[in-house]
């Protein structure tokens, strides 16, 4: 047997042997604007347990049949060559990522690949009660957890079901957890919840989180965000201003466009405009559908089709051309994009928010 010196010896070796691999396959994800690509979105499921009103019909959408969409050991895969190629933290995402059998396997299985820094989720909160401890315990660094309302009447107009109690006491076990971030995001919709921006605020006074308020997104097939509701990122802060008159603006990350503090409170809040957009010169972002497709942006249509690459049994380093191939075609915002597009994905959760 080894002695624990040695041992570590050992490990100090691969870990060099392992970052100058890194360095040596190195050529970063580009594109032709100057942006690098460290962030990959991967949607693990279509499916959802709500049905929030901007995201998903009652109905549901058409969702993809299961043998279309990848496979934990595919995504691993994916994951271990990006790496090599600078992506440095993931988020796993849907639909609801919760209800993919295989999401603690997936957490495991991530954090442990060589130049793999952080590995998130997002997640409506129902099942997460349940899964918490496991995804702490499989080193799960950041939850997202999307909340719209505390109001139980509001919650059901939103998702369409009556379980506003188990996301507010799935976030309790949450903050009580060794999570490097937890996170509240909350899509803000003019007369419906715009009014209680300072109630989640308060959330920010005792509690070791960020609150982080959206635009709402053109990308559902009913298009809500047509009736009135859109509540830009510019009215958020002038209701913010109108509440605290103290807000001390501090920097986040690159897509909380406006983060602030309030003296005492700790935690904070962010602005994020999803849909005004002005925060696409900083995107780092590559979003990988539950389908397998890579989407250099969230508002372009243009797919590139990686399950299919995978499946015709291709090699590490064509799967590595593609991300670079996808990403370098990315155009220069998501107002160009969407020109280009025309929208075939019904839903977020065909996406990955
Ligand atoms: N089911 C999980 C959840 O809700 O957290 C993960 C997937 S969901 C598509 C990811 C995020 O996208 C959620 O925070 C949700 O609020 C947001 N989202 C979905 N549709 C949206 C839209 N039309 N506009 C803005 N945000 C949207
Ligand atoms: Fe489900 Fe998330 Fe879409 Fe709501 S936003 S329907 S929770 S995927």
């Amino acid at each position: 047997m080894m002695k624990k010196e040695t041992v570590l010896v050992v490990k100090e070796k691969l870990a060099v042997a392992e970052s100058s691999l890194i360095e040596r396959d190195g050529h970063a994800i580009l594109d032709q604007f100057g942006r690098t690509f460290d962030y990959l979105r991967i949607a693990v499921n279509e499916k959802c347990n709500l049905r929030c009103i901007y995201c998903m019909p009652e109905e549901g959408v058409d969702f993809t049949p299961d043998e279309n969409l990848l496979k934990a050991d595919e995504i691993i895969r994916i994951i271990n060559i990006v790496a090599k190629f600078g992506v440095k933290k993931l988020r796993f995402t849907g639909g609801e990522p919760l209800l993919n059998k295989d999401i603690v396997y997936l957490i495991s299985n991530s954090v442990i690949v060589p130049g793999i820094e952080s590995v998130h989720l997002t997640t409506n909160g129902l099942l997460l009660e349940k899964y918490a401890v496991d995804l702490s315990e499989a080193g799960l660094h950041g939850i997202n957890i999307s909340l719209d309302t505390l109001n139980h009447q509001k919650f059901y107009e939103i998702t369409r079901r009556d379980k506003l109690d188990l996301v507010l006491d799935a976030l309790q076990i949450a903050l009580k957890l060794p999570f490097n971030s937890v996170k509240i995001n909350v899509v803000v919709m003019r007369n419906f919840n715009h009014t209680e921006i300072g109630d989640f605020v308060e959330l920010t006074k005792d509690n070791l989180l960020t609150v982080r308020f959206i635009e709402l997104m053109p990308f559902d097939a009913h298009q809500i965000w047509r009736t009135g509701k859109f509540f830009g990122a510019d009215k958020i802060v002038e209701e913010l201003k109108t509440i605290y008159l103290n807000l001390t603006q501090i920097s986040g990350s690159s897509t909380e466009h406006y983060v602030y503090q309030l003296p005492g409170y700790k935690g904070k809040f962010g602005v994020i405009p999803s849909f005004t957009r002005n925060i696409c010169q900083n995107c780092n972002r590559i979003r990988l559908t539950a389908d397998g497709k890579i989407r250099n942006c969230l508002y372009s249509d243009h797919e590139f089709n990686l399950r299919k690459l995978i499946r015709d049994g291709c090699s590490d380093e064509e799967i590595g051309k593609l991300f670079k191939n996808a990403m370098w075609q990315k155009l220069k915002d998501g107002y160009e994009a969407q020109n280009h597009s025309d929208h075939h994905r019904e839903s977020m959760t065909q996406i990955g928010g």
